[in-house]
């Protein structure tokens, strides 16, 4: 069979008759320098979601990234994804929820302070009308850098001052322990740096909810351990619908989903988080919900199906009206 390439496609007839003779040096409107405002709105019964992008990070991997897996295997994922070898598509959105009566954040982003292709949250948040200082409740998933560090800025100072912080209790207990700090070894040391940094010196006004709790109206949290001891996902209701938020249940689906049974790096119990994946995404799929991951690429919300082999990530239309 022809092996059909660019060149071929430009050689032939129709094509080259299609193809106009542009000097770009004569463009009317000159090239766009940056990117537009990442915001996506949608609708959970009578909430209104915002899905905001604080942009990517391509953290880098080596054949140690998978636990349980050959490194051959991991390269096949990774080329059937269009990904590179050597660094792993890791984009994050937040989710503001508006419930009529409170706005609530859940997880900030990066705060500009892991990739210089990341920290637009803030940008994103103007660009889509909400003043920080009318966030009423930041929501937590767990304290990885890149779900904690936008609750503050480079200097340290609340980039919503007026929202109560609510974080998961076991969350909290595991690694605000200097006894677990002083036994981890370098790399996670700096996490437990990094969350000292966020919350010491808050810590009075910093509230622990235990998984299971509603912590808004039409906000239920839901045990989801593995990836870290406290790790929570969001069960939202409004009306007769309801959104999952899987936070960090899996990170890019091309990856995780397809293979629910790998076991990453970053887990801190790599063995609990596939338990946790699975029971999770068992659910989503069974029960065709809507479900959003702060790491699926933007606006990041779709639904999962189960497949032969692991679920598939099937994400929503744009949806030009409300
Ligand atoms: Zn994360």
């Amino acid at each position: 069979m022809a092996k059909l390439t660019r060149r071929g496609l430009l050689a032939g007839t129709a094509a080259a008759a299609i193809v106009p003779h542009v000097d770009p040096s004569a463009a009317a409107t000159p090239a766009a320098g940056q990117q537009a405002p990442a915001i996506y709105r949608y609708r959970i019964g009578s909430y209104q979601l915002t899905a905001l992008y604080d942009g990517i990070w391509y953290r880098p991997i080596t054949d140690k990234f998978i636990r349980n897996a050959p490194f051959a295997e991991v390269e096949q994922a990774l080329d059937a994804a269009f990904m590179p070898h050597d660094k792993l598509a890791t984009p994050f959105t937040a989710l503001v929820v508006n419930t009529g009566t409170k706005l609530v954040l859940i997880d900030t982003g990066t705060g500009g302070q892991i990739s210089p292709s990341a920290g637009a949250l803030r940008d994103n948040l103007i660009a889509a009308g909400i003043n920080t200082h009318a966030v009423d409740q930041i929501v937590i998933s767990h304290f990885h850098p890149d779900h904690i560090n936008g609750v503050k800025d480079k200097d340290n100072n609340l980039i919503f001052p007026n929202a109560e912080i609510m974080v998961p209790a076991p969350e909290w207990a595991f690694w605000m322990d200097d006894a677990n700090m002083n036994v981890a070894p370098a790399d996670l040391k700096e996490t437990f740096l990094n969350q000292r940094r966020i919350f010491s010196d808050i810590a009075n006004n910093v509230t622990r909810y235990a998984p299971g709790q509603e912590v808004a109206s039409g906000i239920e949290t839901v045990p989801a351990p593995g990836h870290t001891p406290g790790h929570t996902v969001f069960a939202i209701h409004s009306g007769d619908q309801s959104l999952l938020v899987l936070g960090d249940t899996a990170q890019h689906p091309a990856v995780f989903a397809r293979h629910p049974d790998w076991q990453a790096a970053f887990d801190v119990d790599g063995t609990q988080a596939v338990a946790t994946r699975k029971r999770i995404f068992d659910r989503a799929a069974a029960d065709r919900m809507l479900v959003t991951g702060y790491h699926f690429p933007f606006p990041a919300c779709g639904h999962l199906i189960k497949t032969a082999s692991g679920y598939e990530h099937v994400p929503v239309e744009w949806q030009p009206n409300m």
